[in-house]
């Protein structure tokens, strides 16, 4: 781990040269492609979701399938374009057959995130779903008991779970009270609180 120790100090390009090569766990043997994140390296919002599906493995970039679309989707209904955000994932590599990473695997790869957000150190971490919050605010408690909510996280930065994109592709009903219409008012409060941070 002695090379991630120092990843801070490496650009985000030099760090995803770096994690393209990475065989710090099984994962290195199944994948097609590294999805090492993308997008604004100085970005106020940044998304983290749970490792690559099958599209994203193809294609070495994250949320470019289903999942990615309405990702897009939730984004634009506030204004917010993807090219404003930075996305990224807590694994790089795809887990076969989309099962959820491993703890030993998350382990492995948990630095490169660590380093990714002291890069572009953003205002709010998104994270998409159980497996990122849970990471990330080291709980066992559910999305559906933590989304919504601002967590204050180390220094100024704050994260703010939300559901999952492939989890309201499972859902049609827009109704008060479903997964979209929560997730709808969820990404309201995000830009909100970005709008008054942009405040001097
Ligand atoms: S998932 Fe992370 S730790 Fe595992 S091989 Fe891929 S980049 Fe390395």
């Amino acid at each position: 781990m002695d090379c991630l120790v120092n990843s801070t100090k490496l650009s985000l390009t030099q760090l995803a040269s770096q994690v393209k090569e990475c065989t710090l766990c099984q994962l290195y043997k199944t994948r097609t492609n590294v999805v090492f994140g993308e997008g604004n390296s100085e970005a106020a919002l940044m998304l983290i979701g749970e490792g690559p599906g099958e599209v994203e493995d193809q294609n070495g970039r994250p949320f470019v399938g289903p999942a990615g679309q309405k990702l897009d989707e939730v984004l634009a209904s506030v204004g917010i374009m993807r090219e404003e955000v930075y996305i990224t994932n807590v694994v790089k590599c795809r887990p076969p057959g989309n099962r959820e990473p491993l703890s030993e695997e998350m382990e492995r790869c948990y630095p490169y995130l660590e380093a990714q957000i002291a890069l572009i150190n953003p205002q709010i971490i998104l994270s998409l779903g159980n497996v990122s919050t849970r990471v990330l605010l080291d709980t066992n408690a559910g999305i559906t008991m933590l989304r919504g909510q601002f967590k204050r996280w180390r220094g100024d930065i704050e994260i703010f779970p939300i559901f999952h994109p492939s989890y309201l592709l499972r859902y049609q009903s827009r109704e008060k009270g479903s997964p979209k219409y929560l997730t709808w008012i969820d990404i309201q409060k995000v830009k909100e609180r970005l709008d008054r941070n942009r405040k001097p």
